[in-house]
């Protein structure tokens, strides 16, 4: 038993709300328990510079931000100004590649989507939250370009989730908080496509090492969670 009563195997309460503003046009406020987060997706209708020098700019492009705000967590995280740091970075660009999976940049045509995620309350796994919340809002959006796509062939080409999974006390275990994010052995983000392949995997060991068997149960743990987020996610496209 985990210290918020969950089972090993089991994910925080998902809570996901599409439209949550009105602008931009995909956006989705996301949790995971105590983690929340607000999901934009936009779309410019030029592409980048260094993309558009490319001989195959009638392609589009995806890409995405990251950021946790000053409140989010405690101590108060210093608002990002001029300089991204080092981890924002990382995340967005996990989250940017991550979405890019699934989208056909062909059919998009030349433009830009921006994802953008910005983290209201973390508690562990926002940049795994960002990418399955991301895939929602990235739906909406896709879905206002109308007869400016062809509709005999498809912008998104399958769902994406992703989903944090670790060892604790010896024990593989699915969605980590900050509490057991910061105590554990192992932590692995993983993130997969609706067909069951991977698109990346992040994992460490923190002062021990971890092995191939431990590393199997710890990636189907996160299948399991992972088929679990799409069906969240088809319920709220649904919706
Ligand atoms: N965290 C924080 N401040 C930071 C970085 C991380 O409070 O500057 C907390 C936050 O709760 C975050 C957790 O540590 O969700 C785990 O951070 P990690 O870098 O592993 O990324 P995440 O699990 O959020 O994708």
């Amino acid at each position: 038993m985990r210290h918020d009563g969950r089972q090993p195997d089991e994910l925080r309460p998902i809570r996901i709300q599409r439209q949550f503003t009105k602008v931009a046009p995909g956006s989705v406020l996301i949790s995971a328990g105590d983690t929340t987060l607000l999901v934009t997706a936009s779309i410019d209708e030029t592409l980048p510079p260094w993309k558009a020098a490319d001989p195959a700019a009638q392609k589009g492009w995806l890409t995405a931000e990251y950021c946790m705000l000053p409140g989010s967590t405690s101590p108060r995280k210093r608002r990002e100004r001029e300089k991204v740091d080092g981890r924002s970075t990382e995340i967005q660009r996990l989250i940017g590649r991550s979405l890019r999976a699934c989208v056909d940049f062909e059919a998009l045509g030349p433009r830009t989507i921006m994802i953008d995620v910005d983290v209201l309350q973390a508690d562990g796994g926002t940049r795994t939250l960002g990418i399955t919340g991301g895939y929602i809002a990235l739906c909406d959006a896709i879905a206002t370009l109308g007869d400016k796509v062809s509709k005999d062939r498809p912008v998104l080409t399958t769902s994406i989730a992703a989903i944090s999974v670790g060892i604790s006390h010896g024990t593989p275990i699915l969605d980590l908080d900050y509490i057991e994010d910061s105590q554990a052995e192992v932590d692995l983000n993983v993130v997969m496509t609706g067909s069951g392949e991977f698109i990346e995997i992040q994992g460490t060991a923190e002062g021990r090492s971890f092995t191939r068997a431990q590393l199997d149960q710890q990636l189907s743990l996160a299948e399991k969670g992972i088929r679990q987020l799409m069906e969240l996610q088809q319920a709220a496209l649904k919706g």
